[in-house]
């Protein structure tokens, strides 16, 4: 029997991560035999926007062949139970299962919603009861959003994978990764763009390790689980390693913009594109954060880059007033301060405007620059004097600093779900069987001799 076993909502900004357990649980019912492994587990991102996530917002679900439905959930329960953070940080977490041969619509949608929008537990509650899949909520029972999510998450139009690689206990709470950044530059190099987003060139910046005190020791993302394994053997690690897994994920496939923005209604933390043009010049404020504002149906949205965004700023500043763009992003709710903007995940150029600068003439006699004395008056010479009233402004057309494109942010100001600039060329979704090394059990430590 087919069986999904959707988690989320187990990590808190203080420790524990949904893939480590999920990573845990496939142990587990892989060594009891309760199941076996049919696909990749999916990591599912959900909406970035949401204000009360923890740090990646990511849902897990484990595709399985069992007989015995109810004891892969007696120890998805007992998994998350043991491992999370559920009523010591602010983890609420959500187990789902479900026996369904196929998803049923609804679901699919509810999941794609959940990517873009704000979704609520009672609609995930009610979709599970409709389809009598067996779950079970922790604390606020939140994380039983992100559990149906991930398994309505299909990843059928495009798809992409990362390794995740996970530390020794001894290690949890030890910010630094004891990581080569020379060997994962090498590795970038070598697989790339089989792999993405490893290193950051403009910063010399590893990309592959979290910051945080939980328990991933690293994370490879790339195109095929084959790739994932090469670049993780090129990798060199100074610390200990407790096993490894490969994930299916919607990570770079940018799916949470596929909405269309409603210019007449900015709803905060939604998450999709828009077409507009240029209105406004655009501007920098303190802090080094870009605007400008755009127009739509006769709306005016304000687009935001901020800070971090680095050299992308550069491209903002440099549009003007008649530019036809389509902008993908967030919606960052109103401030006091602000009104609500979209903050900018791509840029896309679709028309310039011409930029025409318009200019006194020379002068015909020495060659200077003239001034205007006013309307009707002829232009005039100050250095010798001439004037001359058949002289007209000058207007010319300068060239422009940026081109019909496509515009990204650089990789360490992406989000996990932004597509990177090189998956644009095409979609990922060939079938992709569960390899040899996709999964790596915990090391477990050599018995101890007993002394005789
Ligand atoms: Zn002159």
């Amino acid at each position: 029997m087919r069986v999904e076993i959707g988690l989320d909502d187990t990590d808190s900004a203080d420790g524990m991560c949904t893939t480590y357990i999920a990573h845990r649980l496939v142990e587990r019912l892989l060594k009891t035999g309760a199941a076996e492994a049919s696909d990749y587990p999916r990591l599912i991102r959900l909406n970035p926007n949401i204000p009360w996530k923890t740090r990646g917002n990511g849902a897990v679900t484990i595709p399985v062949r069992t007989r015995d439905p109810n004891t892969a959930f007696q120890e998805a329960c007992r998994a998350v139970e043991e491992y999370s953070e559920a009523g010591r940080g602010a983890a609420d977490p959500g187990v789902v299962v479900s026996t369904l041969e196929q998803i049923p619509k609804d679901i699919k949608q509810f999941a794609e919603k959940a990517l873009s929008e704000v979704v609520t537990r009672r609609e995930a509650v009610r979709l599970m009861k409709k389809y009598n899949m067996q779950f079970r909520g922790w604390g606020t029972q939140r994380g039983l959003i992100g559990a149906l999510a991930a398994i309505g998450s299909r990843l059928e139009e495009d798809r992409t994978f990362e390794l995740l690689a996970f530390r020794s206990q001894e290690n949890w709470g030890v910010k630094k990764r004891k990581i080569d950044p020379i060997s994962v530059r090498e590795m970038s190099l070598k697989t790339h763009p089989r792999t993405f987003n490893s290193f950051d060139e403009e910063k010399e910046r590893v990309m592959i390790t979290p910051r945080g005190p939980d328990p991933v020791l690293l994370g490879i993302r790339g195109e095929d689980p084959e790739a994932l394994l090469e670049a993780y053997s090129i990798v060199k690690i100074g610390e200990a390693v407790d096993g490894h897994m490969i994930f299916k994920s919607n990570q770079g496939t940018g799916v949470h913009l596929k909405p269309e923005l409603n210019p007449a209604e900015l709803k905060a933390y939604r998450a999709g594109h828009l077409k507009c043009t240029v209105s406004k010049k655009p501007w920098i404020e303190r802090g080094g954060h870009a605007y400008f504002e755009a127009e739509n149906g006769g709306h005016t949205v304000t687009c935001a880059a901020y800070e971090p965004t680095g050299g992308f700023r550069k491209t903002v500043l440099n549009l003007i007033p008649g530019d036809t763009v389509e902008v993908g992003g967030s919606i960052r709710k109103k401030s006091r301060k602000h009104g609500a903007a979209i903050n900018l995940e791509y840029l896309r150029v679709l028309e310039l405007a011409k930029d025409i600068s318009i200019s006194n003439p020379l002068c015909r006699r020495c060659g200077r620059r003239m001034e205007s004395q006013g309307r009707g008056q002829p232009f005039r010479c100050s250095a010798c004097g001439f004037e001359d009233s058949s002289a007209e402004k000058i207007r010319a057309e300068q060239p422009r600093a940026v081109q019909k494109n496509l515009y990204l942010p650089p990789p360490r100001a992406q989000r996990h779900l932004t597509k990177p600039l090189q998956r644009y060329q095409a979609n990922n979704r060939k079938p992709m069987n569960l390899i040899d090394g996709w999964f790596k059990p915990t090391a477990i430590p050599p018995l101890k001799q007993a002394k005789t």
